[in-house]
């Protein structure tokens, strides 16, 4: 029997273990990377309990998608064409396109065939190891890699992922220098978005919670947020008001999970003209109290924010590598596979007196 390496695999029904897997070998043109670290999303819940909606997703699955890592083994063909060698430290896109469907061959990144590391390609395929919660993965031809610096702790680099998503959409929104945003949700996504729209030049930046949220607020005005607001607490409305001496948002971003409140609230922090974007998931639940003729009256533009650009993910890597925030505040708690169970306990935030900004496994010693 040859060498294994151990992997967090999914089975969809809620359930997870720790499997040895074989090691996996350099596919044709691709490599092989040594994981170092990968964060845990908020997705990864709604993966454990059967899917997210990736297409093409399946089970059993070595999940993890924000993954940091070393080349341990790269072919020639690899190496000429991602312009790395063996022991750079690299960031992964988890998303594999084509490269010869219509959308791939115009350069739009919207392609059909696409497969998504750590979702679609399931155990049964090759080693099994595609997801960064085993300690090898093997990466095919077309994989896109950004080399990373070494001097930095890899769970703090697993941040590049949701940075990806928060400077896309902050572009989507079309924040400008000057700017006032208001983020809803403080979660790590949220969080992100907070240190993308500082960085694109927003002068004024709002992260609103809810009563448990105290932790995550706090983090945010760790990372420079001008005010953070517990809408439970306090009117959110009258808050903002005060703040923004009457004129409110220019850009609302809504990263809240689950709950639709935020939605009709948000309509009502934005200045006329100003844009909404929503980026939070809500289950398929239809949004209750929303008052669509505010829309078309204050002339309100809604704009939907899901996932990054290949673009996107050059800025996030360079802005995390920059250290122009305090990375050090968005990492949250680092677990490793022994102690998986408590890394998915703080992700659903179910251990009680503990709440987390963000959760990151990470391998070897
Ligand atoms: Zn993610
Ligand atoms: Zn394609």
């Amino acid at each position: 029997m040859g060498a294994t390496v151990r992997a967090g695999v999914f089975t969809g029904d809620g359930k997870w273990d720790v499997r040895e897997l074989s090691a996996p070998r350099p596919p044709a043109g691709g490599a092989v990377l040594q994981v170092e670290a990968v964060g845990l999303c908020g997705s990864d819940l709604a993966q454990l309990h059967g899917g997210v909606g990736v297409p093409g997703e399946t089970f059993p699955v070595v999940p993890g998608h924000e993954i940091v890592g070393r080349i341990d083994a790269i072919t020639a063909e690899a190496a000429d064409a991602w312009g790395v060698a063996e022991g750079d430290r690299v960031c992964v896109d988890e998303i594999l396109r084509c490269g010869a469907c219509a959308a791939c061959r115009s350069g739009d990144p919207e392609c059909s065939g696409m497969h998504v590391y750590g979702y679609t390609l399931g155990i049964e395929r090759e080693s099994g190891c595609w997801g960064g919660y085993a300690e090898q993965m093997a990466l095919l031809p077309r994989t896109n890699v950004h080399r990373l610096p070494n001097d930095i702790p890899a769970a703090e680099l697993t941040m590049f992922e949701p940075m990806a998503n928060a400077i896309y959409w902050v572009q989507r929104s079309g924040v400008q220098v000057g700017d006032t945003v208001v983020v809803q949700g403080p979660g790590h996504q949220g969080l992100a978005c907070l240190v993308a729209a500082r960085a694109a030049g927003a002068s004024c930046v709002v992260v609103t919670g809810t009563s448990g949220d105290t932790a995550r607020l706090e983090a945010a005005r760790a990372l420079g947020a001008d005010a953070t607001i517990d809408v439970e607490a306090e009117d959110p409305v009258a808050c903002l008001g005060e703040i923004t001496g009457g004129r409110m948002a220019d850009v609302v971003m809504d990263l809240a999970a689950v709950t639709t409140a935020t939605i009709p609230l948000a309509v009502t922090l934005v200045r006329n003209r100003g844009t909404v974007l929503l980026a939070g998931l809500k289950h398929f639940k239809p949004v209750e109290g929303l008052l669509t003729d505010l829309i078309v009256l204050r002339q309100l533009t809604l704009v939907g924010g899901a996932g990054f650009t290949p673009a996107s993910m050059r800025v996030a890597v360079d802005l995390v590598a920059s250290g122009r925030f305090d990375r050090s505040v968005l990492v949250g708690d680092v677990v490793t596979l022994d102690t998986l169970d408590e890394g998915i306990a703080l992700l659903a935030r179910s251990l009680p007196g503990r709440d987390s900004v963000h959760v990151s496994l990470v391998h070897g010693s």
